[in-house]
């Protein structure tokens, strides 16, 4: 019998003529930096459709409007982290990227399939739910817009159909005075992440105004610090209140123990990506 069959795919109407006949277990294949990895390693069950969306264009680019950024999901980390408006706006998200694997890997691996692989590590991930990101997921059916907190059900797994697409991200293009994105790993390059923290600030008068903190490979999904958030509103950037926000995150982030670290080592860590982004936070203000 054969494993699986590949079909490379023309254009979105291709995708969706193909998926009203029916197909047996599709995925799709981006920049294939995930999905090649567990062909090859039998992660798969067979039989299954290969669907290689690389080649639609219209998946590629990135649009400034008004109110919104729109980026296609075949853009890649190599291209966002390069891109000098993403920087301004979502410097985040563009640290993230930058340190997604290899030059070799950034070059490859799309924004899409971070997302669709729906690992709690996943870099580009916090970084999204900080910037309040909404997905648009299409099929033959129709489309919808879901925000990217509601997307993740666990670790692998989201709320999409196998033949829904994810084609663009939008994010609003709201402007924050400050933004940054910290990581432990095992080591600098091509190593898992075993905590990250996304951070964006805005500021009113010296105080923060609004601050949204999130953190990854704690839990089953990416989750918010809103304890810590609303403790950080009104407040100026002192080294008190810095040290006290690394107290409440230690005391709010209930990770997981697992083959890379243990909950009680990602705790104390949660707080020291916390201070250390308050911190420069401060240093640049
Ligand atoms: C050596 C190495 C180092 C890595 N380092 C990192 C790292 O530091 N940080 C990190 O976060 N990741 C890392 N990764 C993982 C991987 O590169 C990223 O998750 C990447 O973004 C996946 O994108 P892709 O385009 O290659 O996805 P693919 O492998 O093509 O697809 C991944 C999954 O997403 C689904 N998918 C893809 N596109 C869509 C879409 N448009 N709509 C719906 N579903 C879709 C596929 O069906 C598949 O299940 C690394 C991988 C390797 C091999």
């Amino acid at each position: 019998m054969r494993r699986f069959s590949v079909i490379r795919i023309r254009s979105l109407e291709h995708l969706f003529d193909l998926a009203e006949k029916g197909m047996t277990n599709p995925y799709f294949l981006a920049g294939g930096t995930d999905l090649l990895i567990k062909i090859k390693d039998d992660l798969l069950i067979p039989p299954f459709t290969v669907l290689d969306i690389s080649g639609l264009q219209e998946l590629r680019s990135i649009h400034f409007e008004q109110d919104y950024v729109r980026i296609g999901s075949l853009v890649t980390h190599g291209e966002i982290e390069k891109h000098p408006e993403l920087r301004l706006l979502f410097p985040s998200l563009t640290d993230a990227c930058h340190g997604v694997g290899s030059p070799q890997i950034r070059n490859r691996a799309t924004i899409g399939g971070n997302i669709g692989n729906a690992s709690p590590a996943a870099d580009s991930i916090p970084p999204l739910y900080v910037y309040g990101a909404e997905l648009h997921l299409v099929n033959s059916k129709g489309e919808r817009w879901v925000k990217i907190e509601d997307f993740f059900t666990g670790p692998g797994k989201t709320i999409r159909n196998p033949v829904e697409i994810i084609k663009e991200i939008r994010i609003p293009a709201e402007k924050r005075d400050y933004g940054t994105y910290l990581r432990l790993g095992q080591r600098k390059a091509l190593a898992i992440s075993k905590i990250s923290l996304a951070l964006a600030g805005k500021k009113k008068n010296g105080s923060m105004e609004d601050v949204k903190i999130a953190l990854g490979a704690v839990g089953p999904t990416v989750i918010m610090a809103v304890e810590t958030s609303l403790y950080l509103r009104g407040k100026e950037l002192s080294s008190e209140v810095i040290k006290e926000a690394g107290n409440i995150i230690e005391k709010e982030a209930e990770p997981i123990t697992d083959l890379r670290s243990s909950k009680e080592y990602r705790k104390k860590m949660c707080s020291t990506l916390l201070v250390k982004a308050l911190t420069n936070w401060k240093q640049v203000a």
